[in-house]
């Protein structure tokens, strides 16, 4: 027995370590087992993973498995307040009129939605979230430090002439985000935003994540291709003169992405039409321009909105870097990546739990510029520690 002097310990605060072992421990990379302990001090920050016949006394025995916290890199939760609201499978043009048209209630519920729905992504185990903002509404719980958050200020607008001035109106939003770093003006998708704006943000995205509702339905590649789409129907529906617009004879991703080539990651949201060719071309405009590329899934919301499901064996086979997302309570039932996770397993089960959760800790991280505290047990980082049981029924946070 080791006795430690009085003096020393008066001097010296005690930290208790927790140690945690189960028969799936998933380190953000890999799976490993039983055999292995995770260690970390008593606020989560990781101190190693070690054998067990080192892990000394004081050692919880767990059933199911450990991970990583999630990161959740596609949500908007200034949108909480519509759960419920927006009727399944109405194609994307309909939903985004729907979004439009029932977006303003009082702030008051928009609040009360926010704080109750980032309690429910804390206790879903999402530890840090890509959170879209078009109002400055979410920002003050996000001061309360519940969750990590890289805000993408969403600025959008069809007519060149007022690219200027949506421009400003989004630097306006990001002015008033507290973590400036962590925070970035995006376009919200090709079909709503003019290549000026996009300019426009391309030209303050340095050092910058920048994120983009990408080939989330047939009717934007129509749109782009022969101009013939019913996204005609949503500028009419809202008096936008579109007169000007002469399609391009290509898809959304060739006209647009090449416009965004300062940022230091982009991050492709959906992708739910993206074909081979198109992942070649993103692939070749990352190495030209020195970018890293992400592409955030979210199923459950492809599901709900267009019944559709993005090609995810065509993204992993060509070794995309994918991410989960969980998109808005606007087109999904609760804001939770485990969902997106069973979702993902359901359909495409060729893919190996130990991959996905990948996509779902270590990816997401990446993605989001985190992965200096969070996504992976690495020493020093405080990810968050999470325990599934193994038919992924539920999660529950360790730390
Ligand atoms: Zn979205």
């Amino acid at each position: 027995m080791t006795i430690i002097p009085i003096k020393l310990r008066s001097k010296q605060k005690m930290v208790s370590k927790l140690k945690f072992r189960s028969e799936q421990l998933f380190t953000g990379l890999e799976m490993l087992d039983e055999t292995q302990v995770l260690v970390t001090n008593d606020q989560g920050v990781v101190e190693g993973i070690v054998p067990a016949e080192d892990a000394g006394d004081d050692v919880q025995l767990l059933d199911g498995i450990i991970s990583p916290g999630f990161i959740n890199t596609h949500c908007h939760l200034e949108l909480s307040h519509l759960k419920n609201v927006i009727p399944e499978g109405t194609g994307l043009v309909d939903f985004v009129m729907g979004v439009m048209h029932q977006r303003n209630f009082a702030e008051e519920t928009i609040l009360a939605a926010i704080e109750a729905q980032e309690q429910v992504m804390y206790n879903n185990g999402i530890v840090a979230v890509g959170d879209i903002c078009n109002t400055a509404h979410s920002f003050a719980q996000k001061q309360k430090g519940k969750l990590h958050y890289y805000n993408f200020i969403e600025v959008s607008g069809f007519v060149p002439q007022f690219a200027d001035k949506r421009f400003e109106q989004g630097l306006t939003i990001y002015n008033q985000a507290t973590d400036k770093e962590s925070s970035a003006i995006v376009p919200h998708a090709p079909y709503s935003t003019s290549l000026q704006l996009m300019q426009l943000v391309n030209e303050h995205s340095k050092g910058k994540v920048i994120t983009i509702h990408n080939q989330e339905t047939k009717e934007e590649e129509d749109f782009f291709i022969t101009g013939d789409s019913k996204f005609r129907k949503l500028f009419d529906t809202f008096n936008i003169d579109i007169s000007f617009y002469k399609p391009y004879g290509q898809n959304s991703l060739r006209v647009y992405l090449p416009y965004l080539n300062k940022a230091s990651s982009i991050l492709l949201v959906h992708n739910t039409f993206t074909t081979l060719p198109d992942v070649q071309f993103a692939l070749d405009e990352a190495a030209l321009f020195n970018h890293d590329l992400y592409w955030a899934l979210c199923v459950n919301a492809n599901l709900y909105i267009e019944k559709k499901l993005p090609p995810v064996y065509l993204l992993r086979d060509h070794e995309c870097t994918i991410t989960l997302g969980t998109d808005s309570l606007a087109s999904n039932h609760g804001l939770s990546i485990l969902e997106e996770i069973k979702t993902i397993r359901k359909n495409f089960p060729e893919i190996e739990l130990e991959e996905i959760l990948q996509w779902a800790t270590y990816n997401g991280a990446k993605a989001l510029q985190m992965s200096k505290h969070l996504g992976s047990f690495e020493k020093g980082k405080q990810p968050g520690v999470l325990l599934m049981d193994e038919n992924l029924k539920q999660v529950k946070r360790l730390v």
